[in-house]
């Protein structure tokens, strides 16, 4: 590997490795970030062979942490985040004071200086972007409440830690404790405005600099940025338009943190809202998942790197504590405060299993710990193999939290009501359900359709049913639709169809077909796969875009595969015939605006 491109093999070193590690993971039925995790560890300082480069393995992670917040933020309308704001700021700060208490127990049971321990506890108490992030895009939670209490709490985590990164260095330096090597950045204005701030006016300072960068975007972004957006479409130029979509989240991530002292996420997630509400939000997403998939990665790489094995042998207990305050200390916590809250126990386990993890935050605290000599390195290496074994559990703790909800709930109304089936999948950990009510009762149709997705396909086929008599029911995974379905009277469940759960709720095993109309082939294999184990005589008629997603659908179970872009083909052939062979008038009610969607089947043909 050449040794004067360290960006080069450090970008190469983690992808390959990681994709090594990660399928093999996926082999063995775990969690590919598990094999990401062991790709850092192996490029790491700690192990022997090649040593990717440190400080630029967790740059190249913030990419990945901008990408991920900016595609979140395009799912979010302002109204969404204000509705979460009444739980997530209360419950936010009650958790980090929480968790605080407890990291700060045992550093001072440690006999840590005062400072040190609180650092050391503000770094238990902040969990990872990315870890969340991805943990609700692979169970689909995004769109969903619990999805956008939990988003509504990170990024109020976030902003704590935007004032703790100013405040630390301030409140070492003047209460004496360590010493203060960096000047803090708001010291610097401070003097630069002539000011003598105290620690009161660096809070006022440092929200007033945030509610600046809000405003700036709710204002001026807000229009601005959709207008770019359009114009670059406009161009038809599918590369202008990507590059767009990255210059505008990277852009303004980069100038909100340097401008504003605004973190690079909460930049990067306001970019992403303020073009939420565009139609172009769809478009903007799927141009920036490859770039923000692979960075993501390279997050956990970095985890990786920094992580020393030798730890796990010199200091086992203190590793437990520090886990047991992560994962269980920091969980139960959210799960009160969410239950205080009166929302499902659904919701709040789904919350508190995201919130039990620790990453990037606590790592840029633990440095600053360190450097400012408040923290002894003891605490950062308790901090960062702690992060790296809680990412590891997160996916378990999920897992265990699908499994221990039918027990609390049976416990909780003490009714004989029957739990869901449990998965005949135990592996399918990314797959858990979704469900949003917890007072959900199976469906009582037999004999019916079940459609899953109700989006450009799936509205198309339920309207049909609808007029047809057919007795149906939906499958959404998306709160919006849900809503629009209720309001047509149609029978829905909400969540995952991947999920068994949800899947048992329709009764499946006493259906007459069912229409898979979502469009990714393998969440839609997944389905076809367990619908025709729980009933061989189902009819499966799923939908598919390419040839290979035909093929791979038969073959787990679907009867009828329509490929979107044949029919598309199949519609412009019957159109053009009408026009030239058989005399149809252009203006027959067929013409070229009832075609609008670019992969939906004609409505008209069978
Ligand atoms: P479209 O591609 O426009 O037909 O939309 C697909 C619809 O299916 C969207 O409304 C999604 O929310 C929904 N959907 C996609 N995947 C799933 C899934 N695994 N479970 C339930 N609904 C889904």
């Amino acid at each position: 590997m050449p040794h004067d491109t360290p960006l080069i093999s450090t970008i190469v070193g983690g992808l390959v490795l990681a994709f090594i590690f990660g399928a093999f993971a996926h082999r063995l039925r775990m969690p590919p970030l598990v094999g990401y995790l062991i790709a850092g560890v192996l490029v790491g300082p700690h192990t022997p062979g090649y040593v990717a480069d440190q400080s630029l393995a967790p740059e190249l992670a913030e990419i990945g942490v901008i990408l991920l917040m900016f595609g979140v933020g395009l799912h979010f309308s302002l109204k969404d985040l204000l509705s979460v704001r009444g739980i997530a700021v209360p419950g936010a700060i009650a958790q980090i004071a929480f968790a605080t208490l407890l990291g700060w127990g045992l550093g001072a049971f440690l006999g840590w200086p005062t400072g040190g321990s609180l650092v050391f506890g503000l770094a238990l108490s902040v969990a990872s972007t990315v870890v969340l992030l991805k943990a609700l895009q692979e169970r689909r939670l995004v769109e969903t409440e619990r999805g956008r209490i939990a988003v509504g709490w990170l990024i109020v985590e976030d902003l704590a830690m935007v004032l703790a990164l100013v405040l630390i260095p301030a409140a070492a330096s003047i209460g004496g404790e360590g010493h203060a090597p960096v000047e803090p950045l708001s010291a610097g204005l401070n003097r630069l405005f002539g000011l003598d701030l105290g620690i009161g006016g660096m809070i006022a300072m440092t929200l007033v600099k945030v509610a600046l960068f809000v405003a700036l975007m709710l204002v001026f972004g807000r229009k601005l940025i959709p207008w770019t957006m359009h114009r670059i479409a406009h161009t038809g130029s599918r590369e202008l338009f990507r590059l767009g979509v990255l210059a505008i989240a990277l852009g303004v991530a980069f100038g909100a943190a340097k401008l504003f002292g605004v973190s690079l996420a909460l930049g990067a997630f306001f970019a992403g809202m303020v073009l939420a509400e565009s139609e172009l939000s769809h478009r903007a997403a799927q141009e920036s998942l490859p770039l923000r998939d692979a960075f993501a990665v390279l997050f956990f790489v970095s985890v990786g790197m920094l992580f020393d094995p030798n730890i796990l042998i010199d200091k086992p207990l203190l590793i437990l504590a520090t886990i047991f305050i992560i994962v269980i200390g920091k969980s139960v916590a959210a799960l009160l405060i969410v239950l205080a809250f009166k929302k499902p126990l659904g919701t709040a386990l789904t919350i508190s299993a995201s919130l039990g993890q620790i990453g990037e935050f606590s790592f840029i605290l633990a440095a600053l710990g360190v450097e400012l000599g408040l923290l002894p390195e003891e605490g950062r290496d308790l901090i960062l193999a702690g992060a790296i074994i809680s990412i590891i559990l997160n996916p378990l703790l999920f897992f265990l939290c699908d499994r221990m909800r039918p027990f609390f709930e049976g416990k909780r109304e003490e009714s004989a009501a029957e739990p869901a089936a449990p998965s005949a999948d135990a592996t399918i950990t990314q797959e858990t359900a979704a469900l949003e009510d917890d007072d959900v009762h199976p469906t009582a149709l037999s004999g019916h359709a079940i459609l899953i997705g109700y989006g450009r396909v799936g509205r198309i086929v339920g309207q049909n049913l609808k007029s047809s008599g057919t007795p149906f029911l939906v499958i959404e995974d998306s709160d919006k639709r849900i809503g629009e379905l209720k309001a047509l009277g149609i029978e829905t469940f909400m969540g995952n169809a991947v999920a068994r759960e949800t899947l048992d709720l329709a009764n499946l095993s006493g259906a007459r077909s069912l229409a898979i109309a979502i469009p990714n082939a393998f969440e839609a294999c997944r389905i076809a796969e367990q619908a025709r184990s729980v009933n061989p005589s189902i009819l499966i008629v799923a939908r598919a875009h390419s040839d290979a997603e035909v093929d791979e659908l038969k073959q787990y179970g679907a009867d009828t595969v329509i490929m979107g872009e044949r029919e598309i083909a199949l519609g412009m052939v019957d159109r053009l015939a009408q026009v030239h062979h058989e005399g149809v008038p252009y203006e027959d009610g067929h013409g070229p605006d009832t075609l609008i969607s670019t992969d939906e089947p004609p409505p008209q043909r069978q």
